[in-house]
């Protein structure tokens, strides 16, 4: 991929996904878009054993993979199951998250007791299961509107996180600035999956957008949906808080391909790129 590799940031744009606007950005927390040998059928292919979101139309199929936070730069496989078994290769490059130091005046946010970590370890795993999800539709890979309407970030994607010092897990979502209460909508059509208090995501939503694409928005002070619902875009999931370990009133947005948190901003239009001063 002689294009990708000549650019410092591995950043560039296509336009011919179903005519939509995706950044797509082979690194540590990106999406990488890998063209697949031509065939009649839609290819069966997976990621560190997940299936993976496949675009196009016969013969010509595009896979579009996101790739973990912690995966370091170097040659990376797809697995083909179907209608071929093949390996197909592709490389990533390297990004550099900056670091975020943050104050928690509760230190069982930072250091949870026994009985706390169970739940914790309880949520994550239901959590997993429900990014794990590959069904449905293809979905759209493009956002034009916001959850929350804002025009600043709080907390950008892939931050190095240290709380009271003790480096925990990076950021693996995009913080929006929200007011306590404020209307949080879904960007994207989908069926609601979880709706719930957890531990250190506070209200919390996730909803499956189909094909390995899942969305989940945290903190919330209320949650106006139930698991099995079906959202339009724009349909209102909740409202906006600062339940569990937050600061203060923001949203957290995360969204997930082939079960790996990828940056939000590489979904959104250029319009919406431009409103939150962001630079690709
Ligand atoms: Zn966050």
């Amino acid at each position: 991929m002689p294009k990708q590799r000549r650019r410092l940031t591995g950043l560039f744009l296509i336009c011919s996904l179903q005519a939509q606007a995706l950044v797509i950005a082979p690194i540590n927390g990106g999406i990488a878009a890998v063209t697949l040998p031509d065939s009649d059928s839609r290819p069966q292919v997976s990621y560190l054993g997940h299936r993976v979101l496949v675009s196009g139309h016969a013969p010509h199929w595009r896979a579009i993979v996101g790739i973990p936070l912690d995966r370091p730069a170097g040659v990376e496989h797809l697995e083909e199951s179907s209608p071929i078994v093949q390996s197909i290769a592709f490389t990533i490059e390297h990004k550099a998250y900056p670091e975020q130091h943050i104050t928690l005046s509760n230190q069982h946010m930072v250091d949870p007791t026994p009985t706390q970590l169970l739940r914790i370890h309880r949520e994550l795993k239901e959590e997993t299961a429900d990014f794990a999800l590959f069904d449905g539709q293809e979905p759209s890979l493009s956002i034009d509107h916001l959850p929350v309407t804002a025009t600043a970030l709080d907390s950008a994607f892939g931050l190095r996180r240290f709380f009271n010092g003790e480096e925990r897990a990076p950021h693996s979502g995009l913080d929006l600035k929200a007011q306590e209460g404020q209307m949080v909508t879904t960007p994207l059509p989908g069926r609601v999956v979880l709706g719930r208090e957890l531990y250190f995501n506070g209200g919390t939503v996730i909803i499956d957008h189909g094909r390995g694409l899942v969305s989940m928005y945290c903190h919330l002070s209320r949650i106006e949906v139930q698991p099995g619902q079906i959202l339009h875009a724009g349909e209102e999931l909740g409202r906006a808080g600062h339940s569990g370990r937050a600061t203060g009133p923001h949203l957290h947005w995360s969204m997930s391909l082939n079960d790996v948190r990828i940056d939000p901003a590489l979904l959104l239009s250029d319009e919406l790129r431009l409103q939150l001063g962001l630079d690709h």
